[in-house]
This record gives structure tokens, sequence and C-alpha cells, in this order.
């Protein structure tokens, strides 16, 4: 490859590069390779939008990347940026990304290329409804098909009008609420899908760090506590990642950046009250006891143990990757550091967490959404009760027995059965803590696996593989 092609590669070129360093180590056939690496269905339209007076061409994808398990799940996204490459290697993405948490869907991602802020609610709908009619006239979307969720620039808001659209066209379905996830809890969402992914980067960086001896080799003490994290990006996934941090991992956050530009403060930023000064504002400049550092880009250059960049792809890119002074980078966003850029911060001895596993937080409780939909019925309903009462008889036998009786608010907490919110954050905790083991277990077997994410990629390929091998489609 020639040094310019190198310098340029598109962003599914970039998750490719990744993916055949992986697939070296691995004994999977090239045909089989070749099947799961291509992008199965590339779905590219345009329709028409009346704005105000004038009809507007909008330009939308949605691209099924992986047909080995069904339905294909994945996003949706807003923002001008949108473009066929890039809902490409964001579906890639999706499929690598179930197999490793073991969310059984293949791939998939969606497109609309418009800039949200530039439209009024009313106008948002109409787009967002007349994008789903699309999907629903090429059976690219459905509880068994395809299942679209929120991405960057869209929400529960957005995901309820997607349901009623189809609900519309398919009147009487019963399972009609699980044809897409993310939606408000009270239009058949589920609690603590809004946090999921910000949730899952904090259970995924913990994990990280528990392990002594990795930590030691990075110079540093285990666990989250007491370390400096930077976040890019303060939409969903930056402002639950660094609040969640914050408050139950005691990670101190020095470092905020967002369109606006860059604050820095040493002793830490308090989250929440950043994220209320912001709307407050409509800027996180200025926000008292930090400074604003020259360039908004000044945020890759903070000295810290932990770099979150939280909002899009190639952002740490062969240009400012050696200006990087983190110790580890916890990829939050979808493809923030190029494949390239990963080859020098391997050089420098920087850990990447990488994002097919980090943000796969957000996937893993759209599918207990998805299985809630199809259950009718909420999780704990069955068990809370019954788990109460159990527990209850437990602790009044163990008062009778000790002649010593609890107190009121330790009862509570001793004999509370799970709600919905419980299972929901013990089923994420658990899969992410799982599926960093599996990481971990494959990366520490040769020493030949160039990193965390090519071990992350080993594991999903031979999960992958594994399913058409069982689908007869390869011997
Ligand atoms: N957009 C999120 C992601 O990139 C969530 C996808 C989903 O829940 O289906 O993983």
């Amino acid at each position: 490859m020639s040094e310019t092609t190198t310098k340029h590669l598109s962003f599914f070129e970039s998750v490719n590069r990744n993916f055949d360093m992986a697939a070296a180590h691995t004994n999977i056939p090239k045909g089989l390779l070749d099947q799961i690496k291509i992008c199965n269905a590339v779905y590219e339209m345009a329709f028409p939008v009346k704005i105000g007076d004038e009809y507007q061409v909008i330009e939308a994808f949605r691209v099924q990347h992986s047909h080995h398990r069904l339905p294909t799940k994945g996003g949706i996204r807003f923002s001008h940026l949108v473009n066929r490459d890039e809902v490409m290697a964001l579906a890639a993405l999706m499929s690598y990304k179930c197999a490793l948490v073991d969310v059984p869907f293949g791939g998939a991602k969606g497109g609309v290329k418009i800039s949200p802020r530039k439209y009024t609610e009313q106008e948002l709908e109409k787009i967002t409804r007349r994008y789903t009619t699309e999907l629903i006239r090429k059976n690219f979307i459905g509880p068994g098909l395809d299942v679209p969720a929120p991405d960057y620039g869209t929400g529960s808001r957005e995901m309820a009008w997607i349901l009623d659209t189809y609900q519309v066209f398919n009147h009487g379905e019963i399972d009609a609420a699980a044809c897409v996830t993310g939606k408000p809890e009270n239009q058949n969402g589920i609690n603590g899908r809004t946090e999921a992914t910000g949730r899952g980067v904090f259970y995924g960086i913990r994990q990280f760090l528990s392990y002594n001896d990795d930590c030691k080799a990075l110079g540093m003490s285990p666990g989250i506590a007491g370390k400096t994290m930077v976040i890019q990006g303060l939409g969903n996934v930056g402002s639950y990642s660094g609040t969640i941090s914050q408050d139950e991992g005691d990670a101190l956050i020095v470092g905020v950046s967002e369109i606006e530009g860059t604050i820095y403060c040493q002793k830490g930023i308090d989250m929440a009250k950043l994220l209320k000064y912001r709307k407050d504002n409509g800027s996180i400049l200025g926000f008292p006891g930090s400074t604003t550092l020259p360039e908004r880009t000044d945020w890759v250059a903070i000295d810290c143990d932990i770099l979150v960049p939280a909002a899009l792809e190639n952002q740490i890119t062969t240009e400012n990757a050696g200006k990087i002074k983190a110790r580890i980078i916890a990829e939050a966003a979808n493809g923030p550091v190029t494949s390239e850029a990963a080859d020098i911060l391997r050089k420098k001895g920087v850990v990447i967490l990488p994002d097919m596993y980090l943000n796969a937080g957000g996937v893993t409780v759209s599918y207990f959404e998805w299985l809630k939909n199809l259950s009718h019925m909420r999780f704990g309903r069955m068990e809370k009760r019954y788990q109460q009462n159990s527990l209850t008889n437990l602790v009044s036998t163990f008062e009778r027995l000790t002649g010593h009786s609890v107190g009121m608010k330790e009862r509570d907490i001793l004999t509370h059965g799970a709600d919905e919110i419980d299972l929901v954050r013990s089923g994420l905790e658990d899969t992410m803590v799982n599926a960093y083991d599996q990481i971990r277990e494959v990366y520490k077997q040769k020493s030949s696996i160039e990193d965390l994410r090519t071990a992350a990629f080993i594991v999903a390929l031979d999960k992958i593989s594994g399913d058409y091998v069982r689908l007869g489609i390869f011997p």
C-alpha cells in the first residue's frame, strides 16, 4: 500500500484492517472470512420531505452487515456527516460487538444525512416517520428482521415515532413493540436503557483496572478510584460515562471537551454541575473553577490516566496520536481511534479498550428490551415479591435465632426483591465482566496478538464463524 492510501483509510477500511489483523491469528477459511467481512445488504435511499414551503430531498441509509443471526440490530444516526462508508463501518462493528457480548443479533446501522439542530421537532418527526416508512417498504424493519435503536443525534423520542409508524402499517402484530429499542420507558421501553452505554463503559474500565498485574505493567495502582479521566463529548454516552465513573467509581474528571471548546480542572469537574451549567448557559466554557484550553482539540494532549473519546469516529488519527499522554484510551464512541493511529499508540505503550467491547452496554440492554417486548412482561414481575418474602423469612429466622433484631433500614435493604432496573444493571454488569475476561484470556494466550482490540475481534470471529458452521452454510 502506498504512503497516501495508508494515510487515508476510510472508516470501513480501518475496521477491516483491524479485522484482517485478527483473522491472521485464526484458522477460519478465507471464504468464510470474506463472507463475515462483507456488508450483506446496503439500502441507500432518498425521499422528499416538505420543510416550510419547500421540498427537501433527504439522503438516508440502512445497512445490514451480517445475517448470521436475526434480527439484525443497530442504531440510527442523524448527522450531516452521514455517508455510505460510515454506515457500513458502523454496521460491521455492530456484528462484532453483538457476537462478543453474546447478544444473538446480526449487525446493522442506519443513517439519515441531516443536521438535527436545523429542524424543528415537527420536521424531525416528519423525517423520522418517512424514513421508517421507507424501511417498512423494503422489509428493513421488524422484530425478527432488523431492529433499530438510538445512536448519535437520536434518542427515545425518535424511537417512539418509529414504533408508532411501524404499528400503523402492522396493525395487530402482537410483537410490534419489539421492532425498535431505546423507546421511552412508558412506551414499551426498559428501565436503564438510556444510561446503558455509559454504565457499560464504567463497568468495562473498572474490570480492566481490577487486574493488579495489568495495572502494574502500566505503572498504575489497581482500581478506578482516584484515576484522572478526560471525556470528549457530552452526549448520552459521554455524560453517563463521566457521571457514573465519578459517582460510583470515584474517578476524577479533570477535562471535558465539547463543540464549543475544552475545559480543564486538576481538582476535578463535578459532572452533574457541569451538565446543569451547560444546559443553563449553552456551553461548558466558563464553568467555575475550570480553565479553557487554547484549542478545542487540546483534549487529546491532556495528561491523564484515562482518555474517553465519546463522540464520533476518526478523532485520534496518525496526525495527533503522538500527542497522547493518557495511559488508557477508553473507546466509548465507535471507531474514535483509527487503525493506523493505534499502531503508534501501541508503540507508546498506550492501552486501548476497544469500542466493540467498551460501548456494548447499549446494545446489551437493547437486547433486554427486545426480550421484554417479546415476553410482554416487565422483568421482575414474577419473582420480586417471592424474593422479598423469602428474604423477609430469612431475616426473621436470623432475628429469632440470634435474639437480635435488625433496624428497619437494614431490613429494607436485606429484603429488597429485584426490580427491573436492578436486573438490567446486574445483567449488564455480568455481560461486561464476562466479555472482558474472554478478551483478556485470548490476549494472554499468545504474545503475538497485537492488542486488546485484536483479541476482541478473535473472540467475535470465533463466535460468528461457529454460527455460520452451525447454519450449515460453511462446512
Ligand atoms: N447505537 C448503539 C451502538 O452503537 C446501540 C445500538 C442498539 O442498541 O441496537 O451500539
